[in-house]
């Protein structure tokens, strides 16, 4: 997409507050082609008269006022106009650069979100800057063609002269065009640059301390805001010197132009109203030559942030940033619709096909994976660390982009996985999840007004009544980054109740075994399963969670390395043993931990009177 498609797109979008805007500003900037015809009258035709008449004198104040008072009424309107204009443009932008990210919800961005901001940011102003010479072109535009008909009636030669400063300007400014893209490259970088070193400094606070890193991180800092300092100077030098060069090449005609006048004057060839007309013509003229000029500029630099912005959309996606759609500025939108034919969507079977994923410039990854899942069963996928357990689970959500393979719901092939399996069909737990800098309740909820008893439900499932009552504001608690730091297994929880919290019908958990201890995770499987209908995928190497499943994938450098139920695997496979006795020893370990932490224990203790937690009691209770 090149920036004149970029542009063309985005006028389409509401024309109509462009058309206003242009029509308004065209008349703000045309209106004074009126004072400098009212001054030739004045000067030619009244000043000039033997007659006595004084009564005309007024006649020019009363008409500049009124052009005067005009221009000051449209300003207002114009304003108005205006300002809501750009608001609808910086929002539609923002909100497409944002869809695309979440459209593609897995992938890492450029760079650090803190210089993802500055796309967000930089880029749309530059954007919305280059449209604001837009709307001001055609009144220039007028002002500019009109100017020069009735300069050119009176004097050929002079107006050439007046034309001569277009066309160097313009000149100038394509000749600049690539290097003021570089320039403004170099400045985005470096901004970019800096402010991810920010963000993780600010992230990596306790690690800096612990590790005296503090002089190291310092001088880091200053080295890199050396860089953006001379990258910013010379950026916003060379755009000053273009504007200044502009203006002066301007200037220069302008005085040149005066001079011409004067001898045409001196020859009796130009009246002193044609004089008046040029002078009050030429430094609004001039504006409008050197706007002119400096949009040439502004386009060909507009392709570095348009770069930078379509660099946000999956491969393929990039010209959906001048998507038009609505924009809501002055009231909330209204809520989604459910999506119809749930009924018929609601999981009865998911397969899934040779699904291949490798990590680009890598080797790493996931190869022809294969496995089906029935309504209600358990399939745990497990393995070494490293086997590629998060990464199949990823790839099957569509957070990372399937290079081969198929996955089927229902029988029927799902093109987007990404836009398909999410609540209310599927939910996931990431092995890291991320709290909001919120209350946890919002955090669970995400906006939604719940009754007591889902509240109670999610919180049960998830096992976190011990958690909120150690918490002083219980649910009402400030937690996230910003708020009351909680342990990775409350994070954990807190997220799965969040999941939970989405009625879906399939649940996908990333190893809760990483941050929960052995028997708050047994707890949990205990309460879930003892739900209805529980269709679930979970990675885990955890005794409890293989004893319950239907189904086991054993994975291994990103393979298959065995499949099927636990008494088949530890028969058949020696990678099934080793995970298997592995765990053994880290339960026992586990275990003599649970002793020191007495409160999760005794209420883990009294909800673990339910089912049996060694696997061979477990299969036979037929869970
Ligand atoms: P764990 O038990 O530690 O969670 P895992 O089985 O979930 O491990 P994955 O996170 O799926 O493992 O990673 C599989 C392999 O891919 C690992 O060797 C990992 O180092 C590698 N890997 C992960 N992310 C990338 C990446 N962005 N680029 C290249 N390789 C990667
Ligand atoms: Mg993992």
């Amino acid at each position: 997409m090149t920036v004149t498609n970029f542009m063309g797109r985005l006028f389409q979008f509401r024309p109509t507050l462009y058309i206003v805007n242009a029509l308004l500003w065209g008349v703000f900037h045309s209106l004074p082609v009126g004072v400098g015809l009212g001054m030739k009258w004045f000067f030619d035709d009244r000043a000039m008269s033997s007659s006595q008449d004084y009564l005309w004198l007024a006649v020019p104040l009363v008409a500049v006022a009124a052009i005067r008072f005009t221009r000051i009424g449209v300003f207002y309107v114009a304003i108005f106009e205006w300002v809501t204009y750009i608001y609808h443009l910086q929002a539609v932008l923002r909100r497409n650069m944002l869809a695309g990210i979440m459209r593609w919800p897995g992938r890492n961005l450029p760079a650090s979100p803190g210089e993802a901001m500055t796309r967000f940011r930089e880029d749309v102003d530059e954007v919305v800057e280059y449209v604001e010479s837009w709307v001001d072109f055609w009144g220039r535009l007028i002002y500019a063609v009109v100017c020069l008909a009735i300069m050119a009636n009176i004097n050929w030669l002079i107006t050439a002269v007046a034309i001569l400063p277009l066309v160097l300007v313009t000149l100038l400014n394509n000749l600049s065009g690539s290097r003021a893209r570089r320039y403004t490259q170099a400045n985005r970088e470096a901004t970019g640059r800096i402010t991810s070193f920010i963000a993780e400094t600010f992230g990596a606070v306790q690690a800096v301390k612990l590790g005296q890193a503090e002089q190291h991180v310092l001088s880091r800092f200053e080295r890199l805001n050396e860089g953006r300092r001379k990258a910013a100077l010379m950026d916003s030098l060379f755009k000053k010197w273009m504007q200044s060069l502009n203006q002066h090449v301007l200037s220069v005609c302008t005085g040149v132009i005066l001079l011409m006048c004067a001898a045409e004057m001196k020859a009796g060839r130009f009246t002193v109203g044609d004089i008046a007309l040029f002078t009050s013509y030429l430094t609004s003229f001039s504006f409008s030559i050197s706007l002119f000029g400096y949009m040439v500029f502004q386009h060909k630099r507009l392709r570095v942030a348009l770069g930078r912005m379509r660099i946000l959309f999956r491969p393929g996606e990039e010209d959906r940033v001048a998507e038009a759609g609505d924009i809501h500025l002055y009231a909330d939108a209204p809520e989604a619709e459910e999506p119809a034919g749930r009924e018929e969507d609601r999981l009865r079977s998911l397969e899934v096909r040779g699904l291949t994923y490798t990590y680009p410039e890598s080797e790493n990854g996931i190869r022809d994976i294969s496995f089906q899942l029935e309504r209600g069963q358990f399939l745990v996928i497990t393995g070494r660390i490293g086997s590629g357990k998060s990464t199949l689970v990823r790839t099957l959500l569509g957070l990372l982009p399937k290079a081969e393979g198929n996955i089927v719901w229902n029988g029927r092939w799902v093109e987007k996985p990404a836009e398909f399996l999410k609540p209310p069909r599927s939910a996931y737990t990431p092995q890291v999840p991320r709290l909001f800098s919120d209350t946890l309740r919002e955090n669970i909820t995400q906006g939604r007004i719940v009754g007591p008893e889902e509240m109670d439900r999610a919180l049960r499932l998830a096992v976190m009544e011990q958690d909120l009552l150690a918490l002083e504001g219980g649910l009402e608690t400030r937690v996230g980054p910003r708020g009351v730091m909680l342990s990775g297994g409350q994070i954990q929880r807190a997220a799965t109740a969040r999941m939970l919290m989405t009625h879906s019908d399939l649940l996908i958990f990333d190893d809760l075994s990483s941050a929960l201890d052995v028997e708050t995770e047994k707890t949990l499987w205990e309460r879930l399963f003892a739900e209805p209908d529980v269709t679930c995928i979970a990675v885990s190497h955890r005794r409890e969670a293989l004893a319950r499943a239907d189904r086991i994938i054993v994975l291994k450098d990103g393979r298959v390395d065995a499949e099927g139920t636990l008494s088949e695997l530890l028969e058949i496979s020696e990678e099934m043993r080793l995970l298997w006795q592995g765990e053994a020893s880290q339960a026992a370990g586990a275990a003599g931990e649970a002793a020191r932490v007495p409160a999760n224990a005794a209420v883990e203790g009294a909800e673990a009177a339910g089912p049996a937690t060694i696997p061979g009691a477990a299969a036979a209770a037929g869970v």
